[in-house]
């Protein structure tokens, strides 16, 4: 897709900090980190808007939302059990669709939020 932002980083067109990359999926950190870890994960193929997807993007969402636990142990945010059997670290994932729903850049994308609170505006 012409003129998209996140096509042109996943074409390598433009830098990003990529920290994860396969043959559907990218994912790099944010330009405006709102947390200690803040990255992105996104298709490579151009989807404007989880408002646009349905049952066929099924597997292509799944996956998205697979990455994270595995990127939260990369990135030091894992939910952990501790010695008395309670659990610390942990992250947040979000998807803004549309102007309500606060989404700036039209090319899907998931949010990872990691690290040590208060982090800003989320
Ligand atoms: P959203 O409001 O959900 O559309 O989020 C878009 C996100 O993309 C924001 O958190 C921006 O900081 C981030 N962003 C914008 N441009 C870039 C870029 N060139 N590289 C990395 N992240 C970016
Ligand atoms: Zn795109």
């Amino acid at each position: 897709m012409e003129n998209c932002l996140f096509c042109k980083i996943a074409a390598k067109q433009i830098p990003a900090s990529i920290v994860y990359e396969d043959e559907e999926l990218l994912a790099f950190k944010d330009i405006h980190p709102a947390a200690p870890v803040h990255l992105l994960v996104i298709p490579k193929l151009h989807v404007a808007t989880l408002s646009d997807c349905g049952d066929g993007h099924a597997e292509l969402l799944g996956k998205m939302l697979a990455l994270a636990p595995r990127l939260a142990k990369e990135h030091g945010c894992a939910v952990e059990v501790t010695a008395d059997g309670s659990r610390a670290g942990g992250f947040k994932t979000l998807i803004n669709s549309g102007p309500d729903g606060g989404q700036e850049v039209y090319h899907l994308h998931l949010h990872m939020y990691g690290g040590p609170r208060p982090w800003r505006g989320q």
